[in-house]
């Protein structure tokens, strides 16, 4: 497995790759690295010759900057994991390397960044389509993979592409989750013993508020059982519960609607800011 921290020797190594016939599946990814992230190396080594895994804490998406200074960082580690699944490339740049120079170009994703993630954490996306925007023209990947634990991410980033007709195809994975339901990320190593243990109720709350939409009952009726069901754990600061066609991301009021229904949670727990979501 090649490490690399500069731009330059990103570039010049996998250039030479690509001229060679070798084609590249990238996975971007702020380290603190788990199974999920694993499970999409584990795809884009199935259908490209070249696994590329980028490993970049990105301060531009953090509206936060405590969040920014509390995210774990566990290079060592995560690079022993990838090696272990047989990961080609890893790229780690610092901050001053991928922001040698700061931009001032600003994206709009429109609706699409004004409602739950974006509306909760304003400049994120724009982070977020700074840094994979940059990423892509380093990799210049054929696929690109993409957890749908971040459904919002994924929505967005898909509009840059079609919009900015980058020329590769992005694949959105499913969401790995521990043995109780809690959806693997890198923040659940904060949690605190009693935090941990109640962390599951999250996707508890997802199963039954899809139950409850698929058996009839409205948006609201449900939004407000989720509101209920919390009080019982006031440990959870509940930020947003939201129920969207998994597409447009825009509310809808009912489930019954055609096409995919997405519900989509943020809350934070003993001060960890953690998000869901379940599509059907
Ligand atoms: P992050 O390091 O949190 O930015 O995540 C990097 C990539 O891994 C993103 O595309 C995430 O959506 C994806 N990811 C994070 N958690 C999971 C999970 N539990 N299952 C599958 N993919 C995930």
């Amino acid at each position: 497995m090649q490490l690399f921290n500069t731009i330059a020797e990103t570039q010049y190594y996998l250039k030479t790759q690509q001229k060679a016939g070798k084609t590249i599946g990238f996975v971007p990814t702020m380290g603190a690295l788990h199974s999920g992230h694993i499970s999409l190396i584990e795809s884009s080594k199935k259908e490209n010759d070249l696994t590329v895994c980028s490993i970049f804490v990105n301060p531009t998406q953090f509206n936060n900057p405590e969040d920014l200074k509390k995210y774990p960082r566990t290079l060592e580690k995560d690079c022993e994991m990838l090696e272990a699944a047989q990961c080609d490339v890893v790229f780690a740049p610092s901050a001053e390397e991928m922001y040698a120079v700061l931009p001032k170009l600003k994206f709009d994703f429109g609706t699409l960044e004004t409602v739950m993630e974006g509306k909760f954490r304003p400049g994120h996306f724009n982070g977020v389509g700074i840094v994979v925007s940059k990423l892509f023209h380093m990799v210049k990947p054929d696929k690109a993979y993409f957890g749908l634990k971040d459904l919002q991410q994924v929505a967005v980033i898909r509009q840059m592409v079609s919009d900015l007709s980058f020329d590769l195809e992005i694949i959105p994975c499913p969401t790995l989750r521990e043995a109780d339901g809690l959806a693997m990320s890198s923040r659940n190593t904060r949690l605190s013993v009693e935090a941990r243990a109640l962390a599951p109720h999250i996707h508890k709350l997802l199963v039954l508020a899809k139950e409850k939409l698929q058996s009839g009952e409205s948006s609201v009726k449900t939004q407000a059982f989720a509101a209920e069901y919390f009080k019982n754990y006031p440990e959870f600061e509940l930020e947003y519960l939201e129920i969207a066609d998994f597409d447009s991301l825009e509310t809808i009021t009912q489930a019954n609607t055609p096409g995919k229904t997405a519900i989509c949670i943020a809350a934070f727990l003993g001060g960890v800011r953690l998000i869901d979501n379940i599509v059907f």
